[in-house]
């Protein structure tokens, strides 16, 4: 037999280093790039949060994640972390174009996220996206969302794309993230998310996050998520 983890695809940590990781503490222990490492110190997080701390050994092994945590808790970096090393580790240049969508529910929590994928992932050299409609205009927007890496956006400015742009290609996404996920399960961007979904490749790596573990996040089968792990933090009282 190979040893273990010698056929891993390239991004993917084998269970031995898993369970190494597991017990980590900071984030310079994980097993991420010096470019992460680099940006989380010089945006100053030091230390993980709890659902850091439980999500992201398994996120970094590839695994499909759904993360409950209360707001304030720290998701944000849940994903994004393993968004950078998964493109890190596949080499993602520009030519590749479009690796990973991160999508929020409104325009200013699309901004939160980008600000902080900015900060931490200044040192790599990815080109990311913000779009979520309002004040940027679509015609511009539809020149450059070919070049980009990775997409924050609303699910309806992403849909926007998908019908107009003309050769817009994310058959090789490898990492889907819904953030505050609840909401984006939730009826009112359904028809959306199902049109967004059906173009997407199922061979990919899916991230859940929200406050709560809603009946709407367990309709996971729209989603194609493989064996997702499920991370429940709750306050200890
Ligand atoms: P959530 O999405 O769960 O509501 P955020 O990701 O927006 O939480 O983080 C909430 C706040 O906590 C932000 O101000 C963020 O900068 C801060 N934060 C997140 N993770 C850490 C950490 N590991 N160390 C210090 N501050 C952190
Ligand atoms: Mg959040």
């Amino acid at each position: 037999l190979p040893p273990l983890g010698s056929n891993a695809p390239l991004g993917r940590l084998d269970e031995e280093s898993f369970s190494r990781y597991a017990g980590a503490t900071r984030f310079q222990q994980l097993p991420i790039s010096q470019k992460t490492k680099d940006g989380l110190r010089q945006s100053k997080y030091i230390k993980m949060t709890d659902v850091q701390r439980a999500s992201l050994p398994h996120a970094l092994c590839g695994r499909d994640v759904i993360g409950a945590s209360k707001t304030g808790s720290g998701k944000t970096l849940s994903f994004i972390i393993p968004v950078l090393e998964k493109l890190y580790r596949e080499r993602w240049g520009t030519e590749d174009g479009v690796g990973s969508i991160i999508m929020s529910p409104t325009r200013e929590l699309c901004g939160q996220l980008f600000d902080v994928l900015k900060s931490v992932g200044k040192h790599h050299n990815f080109s990311a996206g913000l779009l979520i409609g309002g004040g940027e205009d679509i015609d511009t927007e539809k020149e450059h969302v070919n070049d980009l890496n990775i997409l924050v956006c609303t699910p309806r400015r992403l849909l926007q794309h998908m019908n107009e742009t003309l050769n817009f290609d994310c058959s090789q996404l490898q990492v889907l993230v819904l953030d505050e996920a609840d909401r984006i399960l939730d009826n009112k961007f359904q028809t959306d998310l199902n049109a967004i979904i059906s173009q997407l490749p199922k061979c990919r790596q899916t991230l859940l996050f929200s406050a709560t573990q809603t009946k709407s996040i367990q309709d996971i089968t729209r989603l194609s998520l493989k064996d997702p792990e499920y991370v429940s933090v709750h306050d200890k009282s």
